[in-house]
């Protein structure tokens, strides 16, 4: 994931304690002594299903609660009220209007989408910067409904054996010290769980069939497609967009679902108004927001939280919804910060250290950059051997902060010192430049006169190339564009 945030207040503060895990582990015992098949309601077809409806929707909300902590919602309520609009007048003409459907954009830069099972259907705020129409955006809702309404991730979980979804010892008692092996929660795994290419063109087929359902012209799910392979060439394929890393060989879907498409009457599609979408792109976040935290090499910035952070140099920095945590190179030491979910440093170090698996010989005071501290090593017993660590709690700004460096033996035999050195670093951020930072935003721009998308950028300031604007536009450089013709913009402007 990337472009995700740090944003350790209020509601959203997971807290997973035991409890959030009986209805885990309920599942797990019902899959281990309930297999039966299921008719899939979207193609009548009768599969092996491991999970009943009511399990599905509360997997669903469990991956939900988890995509929403590490990703993040993106804080726009005009633009969440859209997409939903869009989102459930499919849901409602789908073969599972009933399932408690829930459309989400996510504030992350990366251009993807995916679908929860249970009807939880998310894209990102960066799938819709490069969305050109409403029904594109209907295009891509439409097949990840799909995805759902024919159970494809309920019947690769049990393929699967869903007992690989359980969670380490580790995770449980400390959910914030993940990333040193490679357990990863329900909402992570779903991420990146890939469906077969049947299953893929089944979800196109019937976000055709969903398009078609409620007028919107599915040729422009075509133009998604199209889109996407635009932005991997361009690329160089390194970085390809994530819809397309986990949605395999575009261009044999196109093909499917030209031969679909094509017998249909236009004309029973309704008009379209890509200038009305646009529209509501204007002022959409464009690329990682950077007051939610960014790196300069080693140092770490949090603007919207006032501090930052010195990491040990080489390290990999990972800024996620409710946590930034750092790797070492081997991956055999990792550090973390989270805000304790307590208000006094004496209770947060209470907290931490309760749990019957981790062994302890008190904290001391320290003083960091002038915010008071507690400090004190542990060894934690978990299942995948012993960890061995030290976690620091700063009071600032009204919070606590929890700081903690661990590895494996061998892991922090080498980094205790470094990693000491890191967690001593956290400081507060005064630098108003740091402060004020904005993020990029879309800006839709109509022309007063016919030109050409080079001509315009030679006139005007802008942050990005000239390439990634036409990408951004799916224009030709030098292609004329009409007077009065909306276009896509980047500035760094506030809002
Ligand atoms: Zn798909």
């Amino acid at each position: 994931m990337s472009g995700s945030t740090l944003d350790l207040e209020g509601p959203r503060r997971r807290k997973r304690g035991p409890s959030a895990f009986i209805p885990i582990l309920f599942i797990l015992i019902a899959l281990l002594l309930l297999p039966r098949c299921q008719t899939v309601p979207a193609t009548g077809e009768t599969r092996l299903t491991l999970i009943s409806t009511a399990e599905e929707i509360q997997l669903g909300r469990e991956a939900d609660a988890q995509i929403r902590t590490t990703v993040g919602v993106y804080a726009d309520q005009r633009l969440q009220e859209y997409l939903g609009a869009v989102g459930l007048k499919m849901a409602e003409v789908s073969e599972r209007p009933q399932l408690p459907w829930c459309f989400q954009v996510l504030d992350d830069a990366a251009i993807n989408a995916f679908a929860a099972p249970g009807g939880f259907i998310y894209v990102t705020r960066g799938i819709l910067a490069y969305c050109n129409s409403e029904a594109e955006l209907a295009g891509i809702l439409g097949h990840e409904i799909g995805h759902v309404t024919a159970k494809h991730a309920v019947i690769n979980l049990s393929r699967q054996q869903v007992i690989q979804f359980g969670f380490g010892v580790l995770e449980q008692v400390y959910p914030e010290l993940e990333g040193i092996s490679d357990l990863a929660g329900i909402g992570m795994q779903l991420l990146f769980l890939k469906f077969s290419r049947e299953d893929e063109l089944e979800a196109d087929e019937l976000g055709v069939r969903y398009m078609i359902r409620i007028g919107q012209n599915p040729n422009r799910l075509i133009d998604v497609m199209e889109m996407l392979e635009r932005l991997s060439q361009a690329r160089g394929g390194g970085d390809l967009p994530q819809w397309l890393s986990t949605h395999p060989s575009p261009g044999n879907r196109r093909v499917n679902l030209a031969a679909i498409i094509e017998p249909l009457d236009e004309s029973a599609f309704k008009p379209e108004d890509p200038q009305a979408y646009l529209r509501r792109l204007n002022g959409l976040v464009y690329g990682k927001d950077p007051r939610e935290g960014y790196t300069e090499g080693s140092r770490f910035f949090h603007p919207q939280l006032r501090f930052q952070h010195r990491f040990p140099e080489g390290w990999r920095i990972s800024n996620q919804e409710s946590s930034v945590k750092a790797s070492g190179p081997d991956r055999s030491a990792a550090i973390s910060i989270t805000l304790s979910e307590h208000g006094e440093i004496e209770a947060a170090v209470r907290g931490f250290f309760a749990p019957p698996e981790i062994a302890w010989e008190g904290t001391r005071s320290v003083d960091v950059n002038g915010n008071p501290g507690e400090i004190g090593e542990f060894v934690l017993s978990s299942d995948q051997g012993l960890l061995y660590g030290e976690a620091l709690f700063i009071s600032y700004n009204g919070r606590i902060y929890q700081i903690v460096g661990y590895g494996s033996k061998s892991g922090w035999r080498r980094h205790a010192t470094v990693v000491r050195e890191s967690l001593l670093s956290f400081a507060t951020l005064n630098d108003p430049e740091a402060l004020s930072v904005q993020p990029l935003r879309l800006e839709a721009i109509a022309l007063r006169q016919s030109t050409t998308l080079r001509d315009y950028y030679e006139q005007r300031d802008c942050p990005i190339d000239l390439s990634a604007l036409a990408l951004l536009n799916r224009l030709d450089p030098d292609t004329e564009i009409p007077q009065g013709q909306l276009i896509k913009w980047v500035t760094t402007g506030q809002q």
